[in-house]
């Protein structure tokens, strides 16, 4: 989803998309599908050469479980806030980006990429380490079992006394 640049009206202009094309392995190496396409509501407006734009996302994606390694479904849902710039921006609008303190987006060829920045905001939002629940138990090390469905028996290991002490501070 691209937008002109000469193409937004000086009241703005309000865009809706959805990128079917987003394939979960853009999105990071965490990411196991996508359900349907992401869905981005932006208001763009225009203030000398740059472009800011307002809006909120969602998304619905497939994770995989740091510990347990199930997949899990994961809503992603959000408010938008870029500014969009040419790489020569006069100094003066450089000083209100910095007060501002949007998210900053380059657009080249007299066109913002929503579709590209869209992707962008939804890597970033995205857990780096995804847990199916925050007290997921994860695997048996002895059996790699899923503890999940209840013990499987495993004797717990034998503690060395020298570890124990580091084990308290998890
Ligand atoms: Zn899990
Ligand atoms: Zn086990």
């Amino acid at each position: 989803m691209k937008v002109r640049v000469e193409d937004i009206p000086p009241e703005g202009l309000e865009v809706e998309f959805e990128d079917a094309r987003m394939q979960a392995r853009d999105l990071g190496p965490q990411v196991a599908g996508l359900a349907g396409a992401p869905w981005a509501q932006v208001y763009l407006e225009r203030r000398g050469s740059l472009v800011l734009a307002r809006g909120r996302y969602q998304a619905q994606v497939e994770l995989e479980c740091s510990r347990c390694l199930q997949r899990f479904a994961q809503k992603l849902a959000g408010g938008l806030d870029w500014a969009f710039r040419p790489p020569d921006t006069p100094r003066g609008e450089e000083v209100r980006l910095a007060e501002d303190e949007l998210e900053v987006i380059f657009y080249q060829g007299g066109e913002v990429d929503l579709a590209q920045a869209l992707k962008d905001e939804l890597s970033l939002s995205l857990p780096m380490a995804p847990l199916c629940r925050p007290d997921c138990p994860g695997l048996c090390p002895v059996c790699g079992k899923d503890q999940q469905g209840g013990p499987c028996g495993c004797r717990p290991k034998q503690t060395d006394p020298r570890w124990a002490k580091l084990a308290k501070l998890e």
